[in-house]
């Protein structure tokens, strides 16, 4: 009883207060929002005690499961010692030690190691690093402009929303954007142009080809989220996609930004997505699992040939003017130290390898379901395309919100996930089990049964 008036009121409160992201508040206003008091292993709790299993991984962060021992253990021993220390002028003990480890892990050639504290940052420090490398080579460069893929999403800053392609999300701030080029992203279920893999030979390669051609002298870099566009619905390009693009990148002497924000951190079955095709980018944006889960943490990594065209000489030293208040907070370093230990600790990686071929078995059963249209998985990383018309491959009209009453009913059933429009996105914890991948993914199918009437 005491519970329950305890919801009601910060139920009450947070409607008054709190402001919430990507979301329509008129819509949450008259809801009843679940409020989190809680969360172990991959299971999140709400204040009147009742259990979810997050599918979702908290915004596709949690990497070891809720209140994993040793991640609160390091963050309470370097809370012993300090919560932040600025970088600005000093150093601190976990950024340094945080900072070799990446080094040693991230794909070959990336040598320096640039904090801040989410993702769009993240983004938004590597295109300004890449349009200052170009610059400060030559002042006269034509390289001011960045090629980024239809579908992208790269964060909300106004840097990572102009290489971004979610209508929805940007349209509204265009002008306030600076222009970029847009190559069409391998996306398979409805090829950009307009082939099917995998006889097409990788076809939407060659349109990049053709504007890196033509406009090489102006770009400072192309940016890919490589192997799995998550806002966009998931989106898995074929083997050989990122490959090419590193391949035609280096070609055209442009950079290659490697987003890793939602694929690093063993999500798509390797650590880093790069590392399946064996692919160095020449910056690399991380964030979101680096910390476990646990503290808003990110890098950019980069080469030692773009860090050195940042020092200038001895007698016009210069300096890449960029930071945050909480660049390399000591807290958030610890997390990601803890992090880094356990996967290699618990062999993290190898361990996953069964679930994900579990996790290809389970999904393999919702193809047989009328109103879905594709399902896109690699790694732990999944998304369910609900249509109409699987022939036609029609999908619904936006005012039926399909994809929110599917997550609205794994709600009922004991399930946090969230949608992309009309795709059904699981991404658990690496840590799940297999007892709880299989009930995760039956109640998602018994949902999309209920919504879709099937
Ligand atoms: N880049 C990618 C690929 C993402 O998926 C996201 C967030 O989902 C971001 C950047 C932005 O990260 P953040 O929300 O931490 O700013």
């Amino acid at each position: 009883m005491k519970k329950r008036s305890s919801t009601e009121r910060l139920r009450k409160l947070d409607k008054l207060h709190v402001w919430h992201p990507f979301t329509r508040m008129l819509d949450w206003e008259g809801s009843e929002p679940l409020i989190i008091e809680r969360g172990r292993g991959s299971y999140l709790v709400d204040t009147d005690g009742k259990r979810y299993l997050d599918g979702i991984s908290s915004l596709w962060t949690t990497i070891h499961g809720h209140r994993k021992k040793e991640i609160d253990d390091a963050v309470r021993a370097q809370l012993g010692k300090v919560a932040h220390s600025t970088l600005l002028g000093l150093g601190n003990v976990p950024s340094i030690e945080l900072a070799e480890r990446l080094v040693k892990m991230a794909p070959r050639g990336l040598t320096r190691v640039f904090y801040s504290d989410n993702g769009s940052t993240a983004v938004e420090i590597a295109l300004k690093m890449a349009y200052h490398h170009w610059q400060a080579r030559d002042k006269n460069t034509g390289k001011r402009r960045f090629v980024s893929f239809t579908g992208a999403y790269h964060g909300d800053t106004v840097g990572s929303m102009s290489v971004g392609e979610i209508d929805s999300f940007v349209a509204r701030y265009r002008p306030l954007l600076f222009e970029s080029f847009r190559a069409p992203y391998a996306y398979c279920y409805r090829c950009p142009v307009g082939k099917q893999h995998p006889g097409c030979g990788l076809a939407c390669l060659d349109e990049l080809e053709r504007l890196l051609d033509k406009h090489h002298r102006e770009i400072a870099a192309c940016i890919i989220e490589p192997l799995v566009q998550g806002a966009a619905g998931m989106i898995t390009s074929p083997p050989g996609f990122l490959k090419g693009v590193r391949r035609l990148t280096r070609e055209y002497n442009v950079l290659l930004i490697a987003d890793e924000v939602a694929t690093g951190f063993g999500r798509t079955g390797t650590l880093f997505a790069c590392e399946a095709e064996g692919v160095s980018p020449d910056l690399l944006c991380l964030a979101k699992g680096i910390t476990g889960g646990y503290l808003p943490l990110a890098v950019t990594m980069t080469t030692e040939r773009i860090y050195r065209s940042f020092l200038g000489t001895r007698s016009r030293p210069d300096a890449f003017y960029h930071g945050h208040t909480y660049t390399g907070n000591p807290l958030g370093c610890a997390a990601a130290l803890a992090n880094i230990e356990v996967f290699e600790k618990e062999r993290v990686m190898e361990k996953i390898q069964p679930l994900v071929a579990l996790f290809g078995r389970l999904l393999a059963g919702f193809r047989e379901l009328r109103h879905v249209g594709d399902v896109r998985h690699r790694g732990l990383m999944a998304g369910i395309e609900l249509v109409r018309d699987r022939d036609t491959k029609e999908s619904y009209e936006p005012g039926l919100r399909m994809g929110e009453r599917v997550c609205a009913e794994a709600r009922r059933r004991g399930l946090i996930i969230r949608p992309l429009m009309d795709t059904v996105v699981i991404m658990p914890p690496l840590s799940i089990t297999e007892k709880e991948l299989t009930r995760l993914v039956r109640i998602v199918h018994e949902s999309i049964k209920e919504v879709t009437g099937e």
